[in-house]
């Protein structure tokens, strides 16, 4: 079982550059983002500066690295981290779909 999480910035003028340059960045679970030269773990990371995680609206999406054989299987992956990544979104479709719906 091998998932990726990819760090999703939200493009608008209050988007940090460091973040907006960080969106796509795609690492593995375990490890962290590196966004302005910091190591996060997902967006407003307490491990941060204030100034890199306040107000920060970006988000995480899972990918898988192989073939998951069924949503089962992805789900238990998901729960195995939903607690340590309060932001990690389902799929990115379904984020995308979540963000239409905020508009
Ligand atoms: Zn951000």
């Amino acid at each position: 079982m091998a998932l990726n999480k990819v760090w999703m910035a939200n493009h608008d003028a209050k988007t940090r550059p460091d973040h907006a340059e960080a969106d796509g960045q795609e690492v593995g679970m375990d490890e962290s983002f590196d966004v302005g030269g910091e190591q996060l773990m997902y967006p407003g990371d307490p491990a941060g500066s204030p100034g890199n995680i306040i107000n920060c609206r970006c988000t995480v999406y899972y990918t898988s690295v192989q073939s998951l054989e069924s949503e089962d299987e992805i789900g238990k992956a998901l729960t195995k981290y939903s607690k340590t990544i309060p932001q990690l979104a389902v799929t990115r479709e379904e984020y995308r779909a979540l963000l239409r719906l905020k508009r």
